[in-house]
């Protein structure tokens, strides 16, 4: 029997509900326990750690977990702050739970840019990223690190600024506050290690991201058909997003149209298919693909 390769994820939160929808539409099957720690992939020799994500960076690097899924905030704050060498890296992005860490100032504050806060306090869950970001920027301000509530440490008198994670900025607005700079970009990440893993498992692990590279990029692509007049061919190629040969179609007793159907790598938008109809296209349809492999 093969060994099985453990993938630690987010057991409840912003990353879980994701997570479980990339790994179901790699083709994962799989049923997440109500009270337990671990989910048996019963169609694959994978086993799914159930636990809080601040734990999937050590997990990964201490080989508690052979691989994982986290916020890429997540596995930067475990790095800066690691004592000791830290082998946990980003195996492959995967493009959901997009956020950054913004530092912010009261709204009618002294703090308008990084060049106010010299000499100042800073509160944020994350000291390990904004301590780098301070030694960078060569600026010398104390950090307080809380929990939780960040957001509050201002108007409470604890810190005069803050740097949080924002998404759409409503929860800072809320709370008077308004964001001036922008220290890093998160979005979910595949985290893996260095060390070296058995035949069975690398060439499982080698598969699952074969299959995570699919289903993202399936995510953007469409299939793009339509009937265009062949003396706009060039014009109505060049518009295609993310698509440089288009496969063109003789239309039976119809000399002047053609049908044109293409892969589009990229968002197709409204426009496009505007701008398509503009130059003669008729009968433009977009389809989903489910699943690609290139
Ligand atoms: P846990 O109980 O597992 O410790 P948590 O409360 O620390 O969870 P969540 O709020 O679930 O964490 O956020 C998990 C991750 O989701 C964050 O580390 C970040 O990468 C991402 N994230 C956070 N806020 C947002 C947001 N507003 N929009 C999208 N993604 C976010
Ligand atoms: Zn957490």
């Amino acid at each position: 029997m093969s060994e099985r390769l453990t993938i630690a994820i987010q057991k409840k939160g912003r990353l879980a509900d994701e997570s479980f929808s990339l790994l179901r539409k790699s083709g994962l099957h799989f049923t997440i326990p109500r009270g337990g720690l671990l989910a048996r992939v019963t169609n694959m020799p994978v086993d799914l750690l159930l636990v809080r994500d601040d734990d999937i960076p050590s997990f990964v690097a201490s080989s508690a977990s052979d691989i994982g899924i986290v916020g890429e905030n997540v596995l930067a704050e475990a790095a800066h702050s690691a004592t000791s060498p830290f082998d946990a890296s980003i195996a492959l992005r995967l493009g959901f739970s997009r956020c950054k860490l913004c530092l912010a100032g009261l709204e009618n504050g002294e703090i308008k840019s990084i060049n106010n806060l010299e000499n100042t306090t800073i509160a944020t869950s994350y000291p390990g990223i904004l301590n780098h970001f301070l030694r960078e920027n060569k600026i010398t301000a104390s950090t307080v690190e809380m929990k939780g509530a960040v957001e509050l440490a201002p108007s409470i008198g604890i810190a005069q600024s803050i740097c949080d994670l924002v998404s759409s900025g409503a929860t800072l607005e809320a709370n008077g506050l308004s964001a001036f700079a922008t220290i890093f970009h998160s979005e979910a990440v595949l985290v893996g290690s260095s060390r070296p893993l058995s035949a069975d498992k690398q060439a499982c692990l080698d598969r699952l991201v074969r299959r995570f590279a699919g289903v993202i990029q399936s995510a953007e692509t469409k299939y793009i058909m339509m009937n265009a007049p062949k003396a706009q061919l060039a014009e109505i190629t060049r518009l295609l997003p993310g698509s440089d040969a288009p496969t063109v179609i003789p239309l039976a007793g119809n000399e002047d149209l053609v049908a044109v159907q293409a892969v589009c790598t990229e968002t197709v938008f409204w426009e496009t298919l505007e701008d398509l109809k503009a130059l003669g296209a008729r009968a433009i349809l977009v389809l989903p693909i489910e699943k690609m492999m290139s």
